[in-house]
């Protein structure tokens, strides 16, 4: 296909949002609608629905990547790990295929975060990028050289299910997450995380970003939150960069916003690397919330060397 425009969609629980950018990654349409929450048929349709109003007005047919909670199945074809849970079991990507006449790429959406950055973002021509969401969940992505590393479950990168490192006592048996085992990095360090770690160490019913905000005024409580926050990021990430060992790490999600993650962390993650020095960056991103859909359309990707 040589299309000029690409068409990224991401698949929210709350909205879906479909954009087409051309081949400089200049957004030149977009369009979203609310989710068609708990109905699947309805879902494809409004994913088609959004394709086709999008080519009315670009004038051409495009290629179509999609972004997604949870992921394709290698095995069966069909979606898994969705918390959008009436796709689960469903064939999404055969189906979106037959009602749009074309091949359409289909991938995780911390998997399309860590792609748009990777292609034209904060982590730009560098060979392996680790893209983090630090949400209401946590999730994360690989790029190398360019390309998502889906792996042979198409689960590559997701490190939120994955225990803390480096526990402390107090940190042991750990909450209870969702997912049935205790302890996982995501029950420490997405938003609401935080937020409970606060409020178990006696602070105020507050949001992951007013604790950041406190701290950020010098509130005692709140700083003292932040800095277990970001020892237990500076753990999780010291695993990820032992493991794969990438260039840049870039952070997405809500938590993302906190200016002092960038600043701290990389000053904490050093004893726990195995390396005499670190030359992991560790930054903000550039596309914000674009990412999903950017990334989805970066599926389909730019040729190599021109
Ligand atoms: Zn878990």
């Amino acid at each position: 296909m040589t299309a000029r425009f690409r068409i990224g969609v991401d698949l929210g629980g709350t909205k879906i949002e479909a954009a087409a950018i051309d081949h400089l990654g200049v957004v030149r349409r977009r369009r979203r609608v609310a989710t068609p929450s708990g109905n699947y048929r309805a879902t494809i349709e409004a994913i088609a629905g959004l394709v086709a109003a999008i080519e009315q007005q670009i004038g051409e047919t495009a290629s179509v990547g999609i972004g997604m909670p949870g992921t394709i199945s290698p095995s069966s074809g069909l979606v898994k790990n969705a918390n959008s849970t009436w796709l689960i079991g469903r064939p999404l990507q055969r189906d979106l295929e037959t009602m749009l006449g074309r091949p359409v790429r289909v991938a995780n959406d911390a998997n399309c975060f860590a792609l748009s950055e990777a292609t034209d973002g904060a982590a730009a021509g560098m060979e392996t990028v680790f893209g983090v969401i630090l949400g209401t969940g946590v999730g994360g992505g690989i790029a190398i050289g360019g390309r998502i590393l889906v792996g042979a479950n198409a689960i590559a990168g997701e490190w939120g299910h994955n225990p803390l490192p480096w526990p402390r006592p107090d940190e042991i048996p750990g909450p209870e997450c969702y997912c049935g085992r205790s302890a996982c990095i995501e029950t420490f360090l997405s938003g609401p995380a935080l937020a409970a770690d606060h409020r178990r160490h006696g602070g105020r019913q507050l949001s992951a970003p007013e604790i950041a905000d406190f701290a950020a005024r010098g509130d005692a409580a709140c700083g003292a939150s932040l800095e277990r926050y970001m020892d237990r990021l500076a753990r999780g990430l010291a695993s990820v960069i032992n493991l794969i060992d990438p260039d840049v790490i870039v952070l997405g999600g809500g938590l993302s916003g906190i200016s002092a993650l960038y600043s701290q962390v990389p000053l904490l993650w050093g004893k726990y690397i195995f390396s005499d020095m670190v030359g992991t960056r560790l930054v903000p991103p550039v596309h914000g919330d674009s990412s999903g859909v950017r990334g989805a359309a970066w599926l389909w990707y730019p040729p190599q060397d021109g």
